[in-house]
């Protein structure tokens, strides 16, 4: 029996990923670290300091020190928010209102560390969430693709891996997903191959978050 609905949220409730992408791409080339766009598509879901941790270990074989991740995060962050436009993902609130009809707990789960994501979310979706349900970067130690943060997001919603459902767009966070032992819907919004989130161990595709929405009914008689 289905209780739980576990969301990622960049790529999933948010059409943000283009503008995080960017962001990293052109604060990594400022600081000559080797890095391609589609990269930041393949570590969505890692932690800020993971991200450039690896970028530094590639150009430089050594972890970068916290000076140089601060700075680094904070340029990111700052060229981030100069270009993202914060629109909700075409199809995310028909999701949540099909949640909802069918009764179920909304959890968020990020590795975002946007401060007041509370209020931009019962802004841009209202009614569908709660404070106390929401698992952000602040919350856990390891991020994804550590199971830790949907392990945190069943405990917040008081249900087993088997009660809950995982909405997912990154590789990383779709391993993060399964390895707490919960059923993982992959919605590929990005440019990566479907061949990727379904090795990552997704247990369904959706194209966008539309065609989940409209599948929902179907889904919900599937799994009860
Ligand atoms: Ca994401």
């Amino acid at each position: 029996m289905i209780k739980a609905v576990l969301f990622d949220m960049d790529g999933v409730l948010y059409d943000s990923m283009p503008f995080h992408a960017r962001a990293w791409f052109e604060t990594a080339s400022n600081h000559q670290l080797i890095s391609t766009p589609e990269d930041f598509y393949l570590f969505e879901g890692r932690t800020g300091e993971s991200t450039i941790n690896e970028l530094y270990q590639r150009t430089f074989q050594r972890n970068a020190t916290d000076q140089e991740k601060e700075f680094l995060y904070k340029e990111k962050a700052d060229l981030f928010n100069t270009y993202n436009n914060g629109n909700p993902m075409p199809g995310a609130s028909d999701v949540l209102r099909k949640v909802k009809e069918h009764g179920l707990q909304v959890v968020v789960v990020t590795g975002s560390g946007q401060h007041s994501l509370i209020e931009k979310l019962n802004h841009d979706f209202p009614g569908y969430f709660e404070r106390e349900k929401i698992v952000t970067a602040y919350d856990v130690k390891y991020g994804k693709p550590h199971p830790e943060p949907y392990l945190m997001g069943l405990e917040k919603a008081g249900v087993k891996p088997g009660e809950a459902l995982v909405v997912e767009n990154a590789p990383m966070g779709i391993e993060a997903a399964v390895a707490a032992g919960i059923f993982t819907i992959a919605v590929n919004t990005g440019p990566l191959d479907d061949r990727i989130l379904k090795e990552a161990g997704a247990n369904l595709l959706f194209n966008d978050m539309k065609s989940l929405s409209n599948e929902w009914d179907k889904l919900m008689k599937e799994m009860n």
